[in-house]
């Protein structure tokens, strides 16, 4: 499999291009992005020259899948090449508007992708563990609450709105309907809602707590990334999982991980 990664500068595209190097059924080809272009891919991750330089323009796109982790004006227009030639996607960037997922989706589904807001392992079993949870505690008060670093440019995560609509799609389907939230200031009783909430700080890697408040008792869910290798090792996972796949259309960790 020839795999280009677009953000090769950035933190998780770093981390990409070493896993991609690393491993044995995956070449890289080329890698992308709007800084540090003209500079060894290689050396911009750390790990020595590699013979791939980081390149900006996504017309040049020639690989049999492409990995983004970017930003979501890049990721539209990224997906949209990628669609156009017939190019696999791992697409791992977050914080969409609701035209941009709209347009990314229509991408998506013209090739065989895995889209994901989150790739670790252990935060799709979180997922699970969540859905598992509503379904009992569907009477309790539902809140999410996650913690990035400093430098996260979207807030609520990618991972914290899934969680939330994980649990609205439960609570629905027993005729409870609730809208998540994303702001509380001033007098706002709460009403039937699913708080979500962004805390910025540091450099916390990733941390997402689903609260479930009872009468007199709490059930709190929580998964800590202590690094970003769970994410970069599952779109590793992801891409290989798609060399096998030929029917064009948008997957997820589930159908990788076989839930
Ligand atoms: P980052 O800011 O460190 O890296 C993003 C990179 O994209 C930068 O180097 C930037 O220059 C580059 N870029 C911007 N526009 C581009 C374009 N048009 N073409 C090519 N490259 C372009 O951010 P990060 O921490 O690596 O995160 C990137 C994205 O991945 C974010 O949306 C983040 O929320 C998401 N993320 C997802 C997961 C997951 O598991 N799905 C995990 C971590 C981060």
């Amino acid at each position: 499999m020839k795999v280009a990664v677009t953000g090769a500068a950035g933190r998780m595209g770093r981390l990409i291009v070493k896993k991609v190097v690393e491993d044995e059924q995956l070449e890289l080809v080329q890698a992308f992005d709007v800084v540090q272009t003209g500079k060894d891919a290689g050396e911009v991750a750390g790990i020595g020259r590699i013979g791939v330089e980081i390149q900006s323009d996504i017309k040049k796109l020639d690989a049999d899948i492409l990995i983004d982790f970017t930003t979501a004006e890049a990721a539209v227009k990224n997906t949209q090449v990628a669609a156009e030639r017939g190019v696999k996607l791992v697409v791992g960037t977050t914080g969409f508007n609701d035209s941009q997922k709209k347009e990314l989706e229509e991408n998506c589904r013209r090739v065989p992708s895995v889209v994901s807001p989150n790739f670790s392992i252990g935060v799709n079993v979180f997922w699970k563990i969540i859905e598992f949870a509503a379904s009992y505690l569907h009477e309790c008060d539902v809140e999410v609450v996650e913690i990035h670093h400093r430098k996260k440019k979207d807030s609520p995560s990618g991972t914290a709105i899934k969680a939330a609509e994980i649990v609205k799609n439960v609570l629905e389907a027993r005729k409870r309907i609730v809208e998540l939230k994303f702001c509380r200031e001033g007098l706002s009783p709460r009403g039937e809602e699913i708080g979500v909430f962004g805390i910025r700080g540091g450099d916390v890697v990733g941390e997402h707590t689903v609260y479930f408040f009872g009468e007199g008792e709490r059930i709190e869910i929580i998964h800590r990334a202590l690094s970003r290798e769970c994410f970069a090792s599952g779109a590793i996972l992801a891409a290989k999982w798609l060399a096998a796949v030929d029917q064009p259309g948008i997957y997820s960790m589930n159908d990788v991980l076989g839930f």
